[in-house]
């Protein structure tokens, strides 16, 4: 078996008498694309919060990689290869498809420039970009439309481009098809797949569209009131009966 990608041990969070998180417990494999469900205010963002490093636990500890980083700040995770995107568009609206990733891979390539080696020309940054625009289906003419001009869709497709600069180990998706129609939402999430198996990057959606979570995951983790209330395949959480009783209800039927 691989070594876990990220270790998730004992983690709590309170807010007042709210329990956002009680004593999660997770280990995260990489490549395995996993969803994280529950009803609203179940503790999901708060988790993503904390393994992202806006906010801080009140116990517990977060392993990446083998090395604790429970209390790094966010750059920090960054830089090592945990990253997240946001629930709302975040992309300059002014630059094309293609400067909007080229900013972040000039950031990267820039950083790694200083410790490896001293030249390293505008063309494999140029490489990189039009790399990442084509993985996310926005290569050729659309790489070259500012940004405003692509529709909701694309410009959260880009939005995953953007965060891919980073090279990130592992990848938190919250909500990625927010404000998608039908056939954008198909489009973005067979691109998150291909980008799963290509098995660069681990990633870990918060999602609300059960169609969308069922089809899409290879795990499923349900929280209930901070706590994990199931944990499995599609299979496994669909027969789950806590799961079935405090959250599906009568969604779920074959
Ligand atoms: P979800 O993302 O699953 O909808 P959240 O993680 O946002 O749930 O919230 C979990 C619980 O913690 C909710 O009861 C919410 O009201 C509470 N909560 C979240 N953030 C804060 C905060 N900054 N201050 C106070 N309560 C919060
Ligand atoms: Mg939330």
């Amino acid at each position: 078996m691989s070594n876990p990608i990220l270790e998730i041990q004992k983690l709590s969070k309170f807010f007042g008498r709210v329990v956002a998180a009680l004593n999660i417990n997770l280990t995260f494999e990489p490549g395995v694309l996993t969803s994280i469900i529950g009803p609203n205010g179940a503790g999901k963002s708060t988790l993503i919060n904390m393994l992202s490093g806006s906010l801080s636990p009140d116990s517990g500890r977060i392993v990446f990689e083998g090395r604790e980083i429970t209390h790094l700040p966010v750059h920090r995770r960054v830089q090592l290869g945990l990253c997240r995107s946001f629930q709302v568009v975040n992309v300059f609206p002014q630059l094309s498809a293609f400067d909007n990733v080229q900013i972040p891979v000039l950031a990267m390539q820039n950083r790694a420039r200083r410790f490896l080696r001293p030249v390293a020309g505008e063309e494999s940054v140029h490489r990189e970009v039009e790399d990442i625009l084509d993985r996310i289906g926005l290569g050729g003419e659309k790489s070259h439309a500012t940004a405003s001009a692509l529709s909701h869709g694309d410009q959260r497709v880009l939005e995953v481009g953007i965060a891919l600069a980073a090279r990130p180990r592992i990848l938190f998706l919250d909500e990625p098809t927010a404000g998608m129609n039908p056939v954008e939402r198909v489009r973005i999430l067979e691109n998150i797949k291909t980008l799963s198996k290509e098995g660069r990057t681990t990633f870990v959606i918060v999602e609300h569209d059960m169609d969308i979570v069922f089809s899409l995951s290879e795990r499923i983790i349900v929280l209930h009131h901070g706590v994990v209330i199931g944990d499995g395949t599609t299979e496994e959480i669909k027969s789950n009966p806590k799961v079935r009783e405090v959250y599906l209800g009568e969604e779920v039927s074959e």
